[in-house]
């Protein structure tokens, strides 16, 4: 049996700055993040509309009326203290810190996605 934990405690994080970011946590949950979902899923005040303005955070898929998109990247990702990662993209977004807390929560797979208790069954 495994003992309590959080689950938002990462074990290890390997960052690919072309393809995303995936993360083996303690309690042996694997997630694995592609960029544009890490975009989209950007925790910011602009991103989130937290201060009352429209939510800025871009489609998962991309605008069928934009000519040309640069391929999206992750240009940096410095750790934030001991409980979040701060990404910097190429589109010149770097506000966004993403806590472990949140990245759990965000966990693709569709048994996690949202529920934040995804180990319970
Ligand atoms: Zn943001
Ligand atoms: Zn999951």
């Amino acid at each position: 049996m495994t003992p309590q934990l959080t689950g938002a405690d990462p074990e290890h994080i390997s960052i690919s700055k072309s393809k995303g970011i995936h993360i083996d946590w303690k309690d042996g949950h694997r997630s694995e993040y592609g960029l544009k979902y890490l975009r989209h899923h950007c925790p910011c005040a602009t991103c989130t509309g937290a201060h009352g303005t429209p939510p800025q955070a871009p489609p998962i898929e991309s605008s069928p009326f934009q000519m040309y998109q640069p391929p999206l990247r992750i240009l940096s990702v410095e750790p934030v203290g001991s409980y979040a990662i701060r990404i910097a993209w190429s589109d010149g977004h770097s506000t966004g810190i993403y806590s472990y807390d949140h990245l759990r929560r965000i966990c693709p797979h569709a048994q996690c996605a949202g529920t934040g208790a995804a180990d319970k069954s």
